[in-house]
């Protein structure tokens, strides 16, 4: 029996940030294109990432300016939060951008497929029992969370399952230090949740400037999350109201269990690739099921290229996006030497409050540069905590190198973080110096103009 074959000028796995990006840029170059997807167009952004953890953050701004809203006078009556309505209207919202994305496609011409993609043979894919060929194959299939081998790990939820939950959790353990553990500890802690952050060490964010995870800690410490340090929960029970979680502590010391609602596990994300057959094209993969690939987005196989979160270089949907629209210029758009520029990528962490970062930290700068770096930093309560009995300072470090002071870092933490960092960001990209901060005027009263006022 012959399988009925389908030929593409390009296939494409996986409908989200990185796989739409390169697939819709393929075929405004004139390209026969089919994206091949088996769950919600948009992938983990739009549907269990970004857009609905920062539609969260935002529900959580509301309460943050509930409680300073009566340091400036107002009387408000008792707040109080419909979970199942912040939810319905959530979810309502990304349903629209699923439409949107589809109607993108095919407005560009694109076949979409709704289905699981795997490898055949290196040209060709297999989808809902039909084959695919194509002599350019792109996988940008993502990543997935990863949970830990402990008894009774499948008692908690990933955050997959926290965007899932149909009702607030009262006490939730976040286990993790990574974005998702502080942005999704803040989050509930600010709607109102009792929040236990388990961290296996002393910090969190410990790929970023040490001065943001250390002040963030302290903020999220006077927020009321409490915070366990060198603490591994070791088994999850049922109980008759709850989880029952048991840890061990390095000191041995301290509260050895608990009991809670929730257990959210976001202890980091694996590669979408264990279901590829990636044997049969011969794409190799690393022991983390990663896809390597080269400086242009080339896998081990020829025609066949990976970006996006399943290279794991830089879990970000703009890097995806990016990396994907460079991809199908350098295909189809006759920019030979089009790739994507890796350095000096900016990121806010959505955490309470946010950081934002762009460039090296001072670790990092003092490894590469020596005696060369110089600290700029200011700590400071921004204008709205004039009124506010409860202080939160921004903190706020440049870390520059050379005579000639090149800023090659740029790090803050506070109020407004996320929007600063964006604009600051060009400055750095283009190799801008501590002088060229300083003779750009300031914007008065923000604390963006700290970060061109510093001594
Ligand atoms: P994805 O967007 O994950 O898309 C991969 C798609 O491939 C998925 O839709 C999947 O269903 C599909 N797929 C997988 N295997 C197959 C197969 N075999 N056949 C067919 N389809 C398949 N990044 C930011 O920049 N800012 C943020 O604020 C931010 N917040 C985040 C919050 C959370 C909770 C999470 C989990 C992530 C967040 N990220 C954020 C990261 C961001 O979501 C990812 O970096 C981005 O989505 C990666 O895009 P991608 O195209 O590589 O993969
Ligand atoms: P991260 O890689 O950011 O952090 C995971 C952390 O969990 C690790 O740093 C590690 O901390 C800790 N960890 C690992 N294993 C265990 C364990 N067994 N027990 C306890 N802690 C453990 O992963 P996330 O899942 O938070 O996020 C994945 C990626 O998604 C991010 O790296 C980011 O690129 C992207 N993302 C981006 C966001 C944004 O742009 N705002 C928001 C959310 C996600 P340590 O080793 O330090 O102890």
């Amino acid at each position: 029996m012959t399988t009925n074959q389908v030929s593409y000028d390009f296939l494409v796995v996986g409908g989200g940030s990185g796989g739409i990006a390169a697939a819709r840029r393929a075929a405004q170059h004139g390209a026969r294109v089919a994206v091949i997807e088996h769950q919600r167009l948009g992938g983990t952004c739009v549907n269990v990432g970004c857009v609905p953890k920062k539609l969260m953050w935002h529900a959580a701004g509301f309460v943050d300016a509930f409680h300073k809203a009566q340091d400036y006078g107002f009387s408000l009556s008792e707040w109080s939060l419909d979970w199942g309505k912040l939810v319905e209207r959530r979810e309502a919202y990304l349903r629209r951008l699923n439409d949107i994305y589809g109607n993108n496609l095919k407005a560009d011409g694109i076949t979409i497929i709704t289905g699981h993609a795997r490898f055949v043979a290196s040209g060709t894919l297999e989808v809902n029992g039909e084959r695919l060929t194509a002599p350019h194959i792109l996988i940008a299939t993502g990543g997935q969370p990863v949970w830990p081998e402990k008894p009774g790990a499948a008692l908690g939820i990933d955050s997959d399952g926290f965007f899932a939950l149909a009702q607030q959790p009262r006490r939730v353990a976040v286990v993790g230090s990574g974005y998702i553990a502080v942005e999704l500890a803040g989050m509930l802690q600010a709607l109102g949740s009792e929040v236990h952050l388990i961290l296996r060490r002393r910090h969190v964010l410990r790929e970023f400037e040490p001065m943001l995870g250390e002040h963030l800690l302290e903020c999220m410490q006077s927020h009321g999350v409490k915070l366990y340090h060198e603490t591994e929960i070791e088994r999850l029970d049922e109980a008759a109201d709850g989880i029952q979680a048991t840890f061990t502590t390095a000191s041995k010391t301290g509260v050895r269990e608990l009991l809670c609602d929730t257990v959210l596990w976001a202890i980091g994300r694996t590669p979408n690739t264990h279901e590829l057959h990636l044997e049969a094209a011969g794409v190799e993969a690393d022991s983390h099921g990663a896809i390597p690939t080269d400086r242009y987005e080339n896998t081990s196989v020829p025609g066949i290229y990976a970006l996006g979160d399943v290279t794991r270089k830089m879990e970000l949907t703009p890097v995806a996006i990016a990396a994907g629209r460079a991809l199908s210029d350098r295909l189809f758009g006759g920019m030979l030497d089009r790739k994507m520029d890796y350095t000096t990528i900016p990121t806010v962490v959505f955490s309470h409050p946010p950081c934002g970062s762009v460039g090296l930290s001072e670790p990092q700068a003092r490894k590469q540069f020596g005696d060369k770096v110089k600290i700029y930093s200011a700590a400071f309560n921004a204008l709205q905590y004039g009124l506010l009995d409860d202080k939160q300072q921004t903190k706020m470090k440049l870390v520059c190198v050379g005579e000639e002071e090149r800023v090659v870092g740029l790090h803050v933490i506070g109020e407004g973080a996320d929007e600063m960092t964006q604009g600051f960001a060009v400055a750095v990209k283009m190799g801008a110096t501590k002088a060229d901060f300083d003779r750009t005027v300031a914007i008065h009263p923000t604390s963006a103009e700290e970060l061109v006022t510093l001594k």
